[in-house]
């Protein structure tokens, strides 16, 4: 493709959302091609998000899982890890640290775990509320629509539960003994409750071509999220794709910067995954359409035994001293970190 004719294509992807031209622009490979699709998706941010960079912290209450997502280390039939769950002073108490570093959202995400009692992470998102001027954003997986009820009640804002692949055969080849249309149904039982509605994708998963990530970022649109989620798969050694290839960092970014331009509105977060997979912690991402930051605020040992893929928890150093690094990152690049509860756009267009 020539570039004049890619710019008129990024141009029309914004209104007309043509699976053929997203095909294309996803199989550029040419380096200068794909650095005008990422500066664009930049330029699509900037215009909906404008130039802060929000931040989240991460608590990762609890590691038990009963689920079998092939790529997931947390997946229920690896015997390696010693499981945990945090208990109610303990997440108060890094809830605590994450408001002490002036973060207005915290993110409390954890395995699929049933024993995950319903009643206690409502007295926790009621604790946090009462004490805290803060946004919550559960990711705790699939859940009955009253579960999901009472937290939001409790005063929850926000859920993650990321689709993962929006193809339903290859999603249920991914993840036995569970069904696409009930990860889809709880979706849309959250966005019915009222919750700013966060999903997403793994790029480079075993069976996943670039047709299936054609019609993941048409799923995007069609169902309207507020938060997205991109992220490279990476193996782990103790679950089925073991052998498999990482996803590659280069369709990582790509697929980031066309959700942008095509999705427009909603918080892209520059995944922890795509900071692993990038070696080299300079927030890539962050200029290919990505507006948020998440970090983890989970203590060792449990940091640890949050093992989902390799070399998570080596994003080491205290969070004071990547907010630090998030700050001089931005500033390089004409930005700045904000520290707003950052809730939708869409959201806030509504109150405003
Ligand atoms: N149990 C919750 C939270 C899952 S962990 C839920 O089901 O929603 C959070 C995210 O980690 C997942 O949604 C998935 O996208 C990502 N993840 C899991 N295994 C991964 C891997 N091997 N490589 C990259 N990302 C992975």
């Amino acid at each position: 493709m020539k570039l004049d004719q890619l710019h008129s294509v990024l141009e029309k992807l914004a209104d007309v959302h043509d699976a053929n031209d997203i095909k294309c622009i996803i199989m550029l490979d040419d380096e200068h091609a794909i650095r005008t699709v990422l500066e664009y998706a930049d330029m699509v941010r900037k215009r909906h998000a404008g130039d802060g960079i929000l931040v989240r912290g991460i608590v990762e209450l609890s590691n038990y899982c009963d689920r079998s997502c092939s790529y997931c280390g947390l997946n229920y039939f690896n015997k390696d890890i010693a499981r945990y769950r945090m208990n109610f002073g303990e997440i108060l108490n890094v809830v605590g640290q994450i408001r002490k570093c002036g973060i207005k959202t915290v993110v409390l995400q954890s395995g699929e775990d049933e024993k995950l009692n319903a009643h206690w992470l409502v007295e926790v998102i009621a604790e946090i509320k009462n004490r805290y001027d803060m946004a919550v954003t559960l990711s705790v997986g699939e859940r009955s629509f009253d579960d999901y009820a009472v937290w939001k009640q409790a005063g929850a804002d926000r859920y993650l539960l990321k689709i993962e692949t929006a193809n339903e055969d290859l999603y249920n080849e991914l993840h036995p003994g569970m069904s696409f249309e009930n990860r889809l149904e709880c979706s849309r039982h959250l966005k019915a409750l009222g919750y700013q509605n966060g999903n997403g994708i793994l790029i480079g998963l075993k069976g996943q071509t670039v047709n299936e990530l054609v019609n993941d970022i048409l799923f995007f649109k069609r169902e309207d999220f507020d938060m997205l989620g991109v992220g490279p798969f990476i193996p782990h050694n103790m679950t089925p794709l073991a052998n498999e290839q990482s996803g590659d960092y280069q369709m990582y970014l790509k697929v980031l910067a066309v959700t942008r331009i095509v999705t427009g509105y909603p918080h892209l977060p520059a995944t922890t995954a795509g900071e692993v997979a990038s070696q080299d912690s300079g927030y890539r991402a962050l200029k290919a359409g990505a507006n948020v930051v998440m970090f983890d605020f989970t203590p060792e040992p449990y940091r640890s035994l949050y093992d989902i893929y390799p070399g998570k928890a080596r994003q080491g150093t205290a969070p004071v001293d990547k907010i630090m690094k998030l700050k001089i990152a931005a500033e390089k690049m004409g930005r700045y970190v904000d520290y707003s509860r950052g809730d939708s756009i869409r959201v806030l267009e509504k109150v405003s």
